[in-house]
């Protein structure tokens, strides 16, 4: 449910009416919107059977949120969230880009993507030291001694750093080098994983299940944020469908989806969507002129030698024209990207 304020309601309407609702154990949730405040309550409305919360001073009207899925909604949060991440703003005017290997592979390999992708205008370094690959005979990651050498880059690139976790285990060791925890496709709905980020309040980026619903997504969201953690980011990431010419077939329309359901930044990952390098580029833009909050890109040195993912991560030169295209095509949708960027 959520207690709609009166545009000029006091700032004491609004202690008072969080007091007598937390009194009770229920959340709350204050979102001030630029006209009016709004309060989410979070926990059985039951409890408020007794209690006239919409005769109180300064209360317009009480809403009930009829989502599965309430911190996640946009009824809960009118104003779109922004989530910021050591400065970094995910969500506000600018286009965020998160790009680098698949896999951290070596220092030599990140330290080369890193400096490139920085150079281009990336705010985030991304590569995966714990890799959920599709055959237990693949190359499984570096684990702990990757996220020492992500950690590296970021020092000498000046980029925050992101990686995925996959278990209880791997998230109590990323989270003491990583700015952001990424949770995989695989892991969409590991629901206990979810509550695990949940407590620890690490911002997140977590993607879609590729066979997810949009609805299922936005529930097992509410997981993480219904412990706590309202850092959350969005990432879709192509989804199973028939369609076999590319690995995934991108749902370019959850983009304003999303937008239309939820107040969380969504961001598109137009690599693992295609899972081949030639399409990255176009998709990319795709997603931008759609509406998204930023990209997440794989970049490798040398893409042919990758030991995951070869086909899709394209070079730092590609890397550097797409940053050049989407600081054109961020302007005409009323957002902003700076390509280019200096080193520390
Ligand atoms: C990844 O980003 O490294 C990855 C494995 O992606 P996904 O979970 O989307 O398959
Ligand atoms: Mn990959």
């Amino acid at each position: 449910m959520i207690v709609v304020m009166k545009p000029d309601s006091r700032d004491t309407d609004i202690k008072n009416i969080c007091s007598i609702l937390e009194s009770l154990g229920l959340g709350v949730h204050i979102s001030k919107g630029t006209e009016r405040t709004i309060i989410g309550v979070i926990g059985d409305k039951r409890l408020l059977k007794d209690i006239p919360i919409d005769l109180m001073p300064g209360v317009e009207k009480l809403v009930p949120i009829v989502e599965p899925y309430k911190l996640a909604s946009k009824s809960f949060h009118p104003e779109p969230s922004i989530i910021d991440i050591n400065g970094v703003k995910i969500g506000s005017r600018e286009i965020v880009l998160m790009a680098g290997p698949c896999a951290v592979e070596s220092h030599e390999q990140v330290m080369e993507a890193a400096l490139a992708v920085k150079r281009s205008g990336a705010k985030f370094l991304r590569g995966g030291a714990f890799k959920p690959r599709t055959s237990p005979y693949s190359f499984q990651g570096l684990e702990e001694e990757g996220l020492k050498i992500l950690k590296e880059a970021r020092d000498a690139a000046g980029l925050l750093i992101i990686s995925e976790v996959t278990s209880e285990k791997s998230l109590e060791i990323a989270e003491k080098y990583v700015d952001m925890v990424q949770v995989g496709a695989r892991n969409a709905q590991n629901f206990q994983l979810l509550r695990e980020i949940g407590r620890s309040k690490k911002p997140v980026l977590y993607k879609r299940g590729p066979s997810t619903t949009i609805e299922e997504w936005l529930n097992a969201a509410e997981y993480i944020m219904s412990e706590g953690n309202y850092n959350v980011v969005l990432c879709e990431r192509g989804i199973r469908t028939f369609e076999n010419a590319t690995r995934n077939t991108l749902d370019i329309s959850a983009v304003p989806v999303i937008k239309s359901l939820s107040h969380l930044p969504i961001i598109v990952d137009p690599s693992h969507a295609t899972g081949k390098s030639q399409y990255v580029q176009p998709l990319s833009k795709a997603a931008i002129a759609a509406g998204a909050d930023g990209l997440i890109i794989e970049v490798h040195p040398n893409p042919m030698c990758a030991l995951s993912d070869a086909s899709q991560q394209i070079t730092p030169a590609d890397f550097d024209i797409l940053c050049r295209d989407i600081s054109k095509i961020a302007p005409i949708v009323g957002r902003e990207f700076i390509y280019g960027g200096k080193l520390n």
